[in-house]
């Protein structure tokens, strides 16, 4: 096929793609699958090798926020059922932290529900941050805190803060639809702040809230001009007692597809396999390593999420390998800061295809004996998942 031809690449000379070149991803048939895969598997072996960096997620504050963002199940007035409490003790956060990278992980995302932290939160946090170091000084920190001032972003920084993971989840033509309570400019302004005081961007997108095709290019574009090192890409998991709790709209070769579309877009970005990925992509979770280069391990904020251990075989048996602490998750390119494009790789790998089918889009099954509300790991008595 002369698109996954040319999408690779671009992939490889890190060459934007267009806007028609990213929705034609969305729109290729289940028959093209594998070979969708196969394409975006090439970009992310040639940025990324084999390599799985695992993130794990300490949710330090959960429940009660005042937004009102509808796929949340934190959000005003969820009925979801969800674990709430106030924010974890610096050993209790410490405790969940250590179980993670025992698990393997590298990065640790420490998250707090609500709008954005007051100063006393940020310090809460710097004190959070000092007791994980003290078990383990090297761990790379995400903070995921909401919306953020330009001094709060600098103090994180000065912190021990590696990271700042703010997503802006879709495009903004469709940001209304999702929340009234604050606005993608808003959420965008937090990254920018975050870029700024030196801090890695990790931000990106839910799909499945009922957005078409257009949108999801829109906000991958939009994360793509913002130039962000990381790329979570969530699959919505339909709380029951959230307004999205029908919303099952999602399914496996779509899940892939998405996850191609973003890797061509953004090829040598973090690109995660995030919330949902157990739900939507179920059985084909090993081909999306193909196409990402990142997961969370283990549980999620408010949710459950595969045993850690079956995290770690299904890495070890697609042929894959945990990312080292000692390894550099990004291409040096971007580490050292913005190289011009003609530096990259020029490399062309060629496949071929002619498959001309339309995409099938019918909804997913409303799987909700998926969804598991999480009772266990940090704000209960219990072990976590890592
Ligand atoms: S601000 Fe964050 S925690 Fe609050 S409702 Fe929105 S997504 Fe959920």
């Amino acid at each position: 096929m002369d698109l996954l031809e040319t999408l690779v690449g671009k992939g490889l000379r890190r060459e934007p793609l267009s806007r028609a070149e990213a929705l034609a991803v969305l729109e290729t048939s289940d028959d093209e699958l594998l070979d969708v895969v196969a394409a975006a598997g090439k970009v992310r072996r040639h940025w990324f090798g084999r390599r799985v960096k695992l993130n794990y997620l300490v949710n330090l504050k959960s429940g009660l926020c005042p937004e009102d963002c509808s796929y949340c199940s934190q959000r005003l007035g969820s009925e979801a059922g969800v674990l709430t409490y106030t924010w974890l003790k610096p050993d209790e956060a410490a405790a969940a932290a250590e179980a993670g990278v025992a698990g393997g992980a590298k990065r640790l995302c420490l998250v707090a529900s609500g709008r954005g932290p007051t100063d006393r939160d940020v310090e809460r946090v710097a004190g959070i941050i000092d007791a994980i170091k003290e078990r383990d000084e090297d761990v790379e920190i995400c903070a995921c805190l909401g919306l953020l001032s330009g001094a709060q972003a600098g103090r994180l920084r000065e912190v021990g803060v590696d990271a700042y993971s703010h997503n802006l989840n879709t495009a903004e033509a469709a940001y209304a639809d999702i929340c009234t309570t604050h606005e993608f400019g808003d959420r965008v302004d937090t990254v920018r702040q975050t870029k700024a005081a030196g801090l890695s961007a990790c931000s990106g997108l839910i799909a499945g809230m009922g957005e078409g095709d257009a949108d999801l290019v829109d906000v991958v574009f939009a994360l793509r001009d913002l130039d962000v090192d990381s790329v979570p890409v969530n699959f919505l998991i339909p709380f029951d007692g959230t307004p999205m709790a029908e919303k099952w709209a999602l399914t496996p070769q779509r899940c892939l597809r998405i996850l191609a579309m973003v890797r061509f877009v953004c090829p040598d970005v973090e690109v995660r396999l995030a919330g949902g990925r157990e739900i939507h992509l179920r059985t084909l979770q090993p081909l999306a390593l193909h196409v990402v280069n990142s997961i969370f391990l283990g549980d999620y904020l408010t949710s459950e999420g595969q045993a850690g251990k079956a995290d770690l075989d299904m890495i070890a048996d697609a042929g894959f390998e945990v990312e080292g602490a000692a390894t550099a998750t990004l291409p040096e390119h971007r580490r050292r800061s913005k190289a011009p494009v003609s530096d990259a790789a020029p490399d062309r790998e060629d496949i071929g295809d002619d498959g001309d089918a339309r995409p099938a889009q019918l909804p997913g099954p409303a799987r909700t004996d998926l969804v598991a509300v999480r009772r266990r790991g940090a704000g209960t008595n219990l072990p976590p998942n890592a």
